[in-house]
């Protein structure tokens, strides 16, 4: 028998991190990809998987938002040359805060190039800039009809380093889809007219979908932490990086028509054994996405004892209570580890069980889970 649990926990492996990069560096033919680090590294801690991937020779870091920018900067080593790329780009006012934290706005529309011009001459040096240009994905980026206007005229982009010129593919999951290679072509023909700095096209699962859209540079996020770039097709070539256990609090054995939980959704069936266990809503696992009453039993299992057990009834805020009765009576007590994400459930099953993606699944991991970095 293991010690005890006590508290719930999250392991994560900064050396599957570094298999994962090494491994999305040879399929992109050994272009370093940059690594995405948005909403904390994907909730897994920003800080701690950028210095892993600058140890493995990554020199570029993509972010949403200006403060995950601010931070990553001052917690990388002085000095690194890291280049770290702000997604949501150059918005009015934030001009100053970007230039003192050495980042680089992807620059999203004419009005995002004009701002950061200006600040570009006002602080009498060339400033770095990313551009983003739309190709199909409709959501941020440079719309056709403004890459027209930029390339008529290049003064625009005067006083701009350019380091990335980029888009987004907004259907390199979707078996099948033609989208991709429609986005391929018009991101080829806007830049021939843009031809500064690295092109990029390909997230997790564009490094996949084939060479042609690997261009200079890929920018694989969910990939890095062990989500399948490609859902549902075929075995996950990424290792497993995230492993969430928490202990059982409570065993009880219940008769036949015992319901469970709020508004009494679940009744058991059988005499059976019951493990209540420290896991919620609050701490990321999906409410909405518990059992409903007459579904036919539970969407979400989890791992203990070497076997898998159904949640039964609604999730609440801390806790959830899973069905045991087919395991040996002493096989879970209170203190037992239960795995609810790990090698025996992998993000993506978890994620598909509960109507969402391997990304929402983790960047909804509360900071409630005492988090443990792994390596060596
Ligand atoms: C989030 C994001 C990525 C990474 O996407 P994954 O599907 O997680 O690999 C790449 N590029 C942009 C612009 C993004 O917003």
């Amino acid at each position: 028998m293991s010690a005890p649990l006590i508290r719930p926990r999250a392991t994560i492996d900064l050396d599957a991190i570094g298999r994962n990069y090494r491994l999305l560096t040879a399929r992109a033919g050994g272009r370093m990809p940059a690594g995405i680090v948005k909403a904390d590294g994907y909730g897994l801690g920003a800080v701690a998987v950028a210095r892993r991937l600058v140890a493995e020779g990554c020199d570029r870091f993509f972010v949403a938002r200006l403060d995950e920018g601010l931070s990553l900067r001052s917690a990388l080593p002085p000095g690194a040359a890291a280049e770290i790329l702000v997604l949501d780009g150059a918005q009015a006012g934030a001009e100053r805060e970007l230039i003192a934290g050495e980042l680089t706005p992807v620059l999203n529309d004419l009005g995002q190039i004009e701002r950061w011009r200006t600040a570009a001459a006002d602080a009498g040096r060339s400033l770095p800039a990313a551009l983003h240009v739309d190709t199909g994905m409709t959501r941020l980026g440079i719309p056709a009809t403004e890459a027209d206007r930029l390339s008529a005229e290049p003064s625009r982009l005067h006083g701009l380093a350019i380091s990335v010129v980029m888009s987004h593919l907004a259907s390199a999951d979707v078996p099948g889809s033609t989208q991709p290679a429609t986005q391929l072509e018009r991101f080829r023909r806007i830049r021939a007219r843009f031809p500064q700095g690295a092109a990029s096209l390909a997230n997790s699962a564009g490094v996949f979908l084939g060479s042609e859209y690997h261009l200079d540079l890929v920018r694989p996020g969910i990939s890095l932490y062990g989500g399948a770039p490609l859902p549902g097709c075929g075995q996950n070539p990424m290792a497993t990086v995230v492993t969430v256990e928490t202990p059982v609090l409570q065993v009880q054995h219940v008769e036949a028509g015992t319901t469970v939980g709020y508004g009494a959704t679940h009744e058991t069936d059988r005499p059976t054994r019951l493990a209540t266990i420290a896991a919620g809503y609050a701490d990321g696992l999906l409410r909405a996405a518990g059992p409903q009453r007459g579904s036919g039993g539970a969407c979400r299992s989890v791992a203990v004892a070497g076997s898998l057990a159904p949640v039964v009834g609604r999730v609440s805020m801390d806790l959830i209570v899973v069905d045991v009765g087919h395991l040996p009576p002493g096989a879970v007590e209170p203190g037992t580890a239960v795995e609810l994400l790990g090698p025996n459930r992998p993000v993506d099953e978890v994620a598909a069980s509960t109507g969402t993606i391997a990304n929402e699944l983790l960047t909804g991991l509360s900071l409630r889970y005492h988090r443990i970095y792994r390596s060596g």
